[in-house]
């Protein structure tokens, strides 16, 4: 059985420790391979090495930097179907939706290589007589990145070409539900040119994450998953002193005005709430159609839609949706929809009825799309994320209404509105608590020069991921003030200067 492990100092290396977790492909139920679950012992290695690389890497010219990072996306482009392929076999996402993870992963991989440009610093000349001031920016050294199953090469990359770039060394612990697309990553970062220690892998679990977090020479971590642990790596993070940008859980709700172009918000939401099954912090579970008519008309043209969804393994091509990550998932998605019936909520299309009968995907960790009607705010299924193809829709009668029901909820990732009123579209957009806002747009996901990033429980720290909220979170600033004799002799000055 193919065991994955990990990557420290440029080689693939077992580590010490024994234990192994299945990993599955999820369209199969087969557990196809192993991963290695990291002792501390392992993650002190892959500190140790990055730490003994941070000192040429971070003295390495940021345009030779930047070369690097540039060859990493030119091979990235070439193997982008291989890497894809990878992705879906633990993931179960379709092929063309892992290849367009991958793709706006390596849009920050481009952005990364404006490195030159992105680190220039300030200078103010003659503050004070013959005086000169300037700001550089400078790397922090070990830097760690934690990262979801729903994303395993695109999370990575919002954090490490970023970091890289800033001439910082890192340390990625990937999930261990499909660790296989971190291990390419890191061989193809070598054979771009990346020296040996810069970039290192562990897999592992709770062990090799607490190992990390505690670790004296780790100076920053970027975290992204599940509130519960976003809130514990930055309670831990912070306590030992670290940079933390924490990102955590999501529940986006998308409200459709009585203005809306319904055919078109409609289709957003299919795509919104059932592409990668859901799996998506940037999914929208939640749709608010404000007043009772638009309600009875949206879910009219949902319905058929979401009973006509192709759901299927990856690699074939008509499949519109794939199966869930890991059996435990799906059960997990079951009891929510359980839950939501059993509170009153409206069952109108049930996944749980879902049969998969291609031959040899059987077993696999299939759901269907679900749309619950009349969802009430107290409920499980609302209050909670479910990570799946699960819709709710809660019924509005105005444009307030709809706006506090995002405002009472704890998460506040992202949110869209659905409307041809310019009016109410800029108060939306204005007035909304919610860190990525779409209007017309199901799923506003920002490009790598912007930056990635929700309020509330969905964000803990003061960073958002890549643009220049990135290089500010793997930076840090550094302001010389200086003076060159010019003939002039000073008397010693005791009181604060200033220019008089
Ligand atoms: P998760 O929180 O279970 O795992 C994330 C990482 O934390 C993994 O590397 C895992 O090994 C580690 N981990 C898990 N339990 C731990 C523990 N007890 N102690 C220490 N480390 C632990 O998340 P997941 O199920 O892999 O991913 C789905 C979640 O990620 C969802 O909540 C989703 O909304 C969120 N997510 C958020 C964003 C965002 O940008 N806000 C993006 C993608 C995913």
């Amino acid at each position: 059985m193919l065991e994955i492990a990990h990557f420290i100092n440029g080689q693939i290396v077992n580590g010490k420790s024994s234990r192994r977790q299945d990993v599955f492909n999820p369209a199969t139920g087969n557990a196809d391979k192993t991963v290695i679950l990291a002792s501390e012992d392992d993650v002190d290695s892959a500190v140790k090495a990055a730490s003994a690389a941070w000192s040429d890497w971070s003295k390495t010219p940021a345009l030779r930097r930047s070369r690097i990072l540039d060859k990493f996306k030119n091979i990235l482009w070439e193997r982008l179907n291989h890497i894809a392929e990878v992705i879906s076999s633990e993931h179960g996402k379709t092929l063309d939706d892992a290849i367009g993870e991958v793709t706006r992963g390596i849009e920050v991989v481009e952005f990364a290589t404006a490195a030159p440009t992105l680190l220039k610093g300030e200078f103010s000349e003659n503050v004070g007589s013959g005086v000169d001031s300037h700001m550089i920016r400078q790397s922090l050294g070990v830097c760690v990145g934690i990262t979801p199953f729903n994303f395993p090469a695109m999370v990575p990359m919002w954090m490490f070409p970023v970091a890289l770039a800033a001439g910082n060394c890192f340390v990625l612990k990937p999930s261990e539900r499909d660790p296989s697309a971190s291990i390419l990553i890191a061989e193809w970062l070598k054979e771009a040119g990346l020296p040996d220690g810069v970039f290192n892998v562990v897999q592992g679990d709770k062990i090799a994450v607490d190992r990390l977090v505690a670790h004296e020479e780790v100076k920053a971590i970027s975290f992204v998953g599940s509130t519960p642990i976003a809130k514990y790596i930055y309670t831990k993070g912070t306590a030992k002193g670290k940079r933390v940008q924490a990102l955590g859980g999501a529940k986006n709700h998308l409200i459709i005005m009585p203005d809306a172009d319904l055919e078109m918000a409609a289709n957003a939401l299919m795509g919104a709430a059932f592409g990668s099954a859901g799996e998506r912090c940037m999914a929208v579970s939640v749709a608010v159609p404000v007043t009772e008519p638009v309600a009875d008309a949206l879910i009219e043209r949902l319905k058929p839609k979401i009973e006509e969804l192709k759901i299927g393994p990856a690699m074939d091509p008509v499949s519109e949706m794939g199966p869930l990550v890991t059996a435990q998932h799906l059960q997990k998605v079951t009891d929510y929809i359980d839950a939501g019936e059993s509170d009153g909520a409206e069952v109108i299309v049930d996944g749980r009825n879902f049969k998969q009968d291609k031959q040899g995907y059987e077993n696999g960790f299939f759901i269907g799309g679900t749309l619950l009607d009349n969802v009430k705010e107290n409920m499980s299924c609302y209050r909670e994320e479910i990570f799946g193809p699960v819709l709710s829709v809660v019924r509005k009668k105005s444009y307030q209404e709809a706006l506090d029901l995002i405002h009472n909820h704890e998460y506040a990732n992202g949110t869209a509105i659905f409307t041809r009123d310019g009016d109410t579209a800029r108060n939306f957009m204005q007035d909304v608590e919610v860190g990525m806002v779409g209007v017309n747009v199901p799923i506003p996901v920002p490009m790598a020069f912007h930056s990635f990033g929700g309020w509330k429980s969905s964000i803990f720290g003061d960073h958002a991921m890549h643009g220049m909220e990135g290089i500010r979170f793997y930076t840090r600033i550094k302001t010389t003030t200086s003076r060159w004799p010019t003939g002039l002799r000073q008397n010693p000055e005791f009181k604060m200067p200033t220019l008089g």
